[in-house]
């Protein structure tokens, strides 16, 4: 069920196929990924196919994902990482301001080529991760195109590389400061009480 690449720090979990039939998209491309040059790197790449639930539902880590929960209080990462996919129909409500005020959470950032990265759910963030570990979410369109393709295996690539949250901050501030920026505000009005 868990890949293991490496050994050491940093411990790194990737998964994908979170739910539903979202696997059909997301899941080879963790399968594809060769070992990290340093650390560890966890691979989860079908958490489960059951019938789609949220996420942010207060179920889903606890009863609907329990192994998914269980591998992170057992290895600790310091970077979490999550692969979901969408489809078009979903895109507004992902990204939407209403995001906010609908669910509680910061809306997805349009990174490029229709990939989002956004916060992992407020279930998993605060109880189980320090304000210093890099807890990223990334969306993906279901039927990606080439550059789509393109942009997120890069991402993949850099969080598999990456050191820490601030390494993988500094890195999109670089190549993506606008969106970078807007993420960087979001994750503070929703986290930032709770450091
Ligand atoms: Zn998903």
């Amino acid at each position: 069920m868990i890949q293991q690449y490496g050994s050491g720090e940093p411990v790194r979990l990737f998964t994908a196929g979170l739910h539903g039939d979202e696997w059909e998209t997301t899941s080879r491309l963790l399968e594809q990924l060769s070992p990290p040059r340093t650390g560890t790197l966890l691979l989860m790449p079908k958490v489960s196919d059951n019938e789609y639930l949220s996420t942010l539902d207060r179920d889903y880590y606890t009863t609907y994902a329990p192994h998914l929960l269980r591998a992170i209080k057992t290895y600790r990462p310091t970077i979490y990482l999550e692969l979901h996919s969408y489809s078009k129909e979903s895109y507004a409500a992902l990204t939407g301001d209403g995001r906010f005020e609908r669910y509680g959470v910061p809306a997805y950032i349009d990174i490029e080529a229709g990939i989002l990265m956004g916060s992992v759910s407020p279930r998993i963030r605060k109880d189980f991760f320090t304000p210093n570990d890099l807890c990223v979410s990334f969306e993906m369109p279901k039927g990606p195109n080439e550059q789509s393709l393109s942009v997120i295996c890069s991402l993949l690539d850099v969080v598999k590389e990456c050191w820490s949250r601030q390494g993988f901050v500094a890195y999109m501030s670089r190549h993506y400061p606008q969106q970078t920026a807007v993420a960087v505000k979001n994750y503070l009005r929703f986290y930032g009480h709770l450091y």
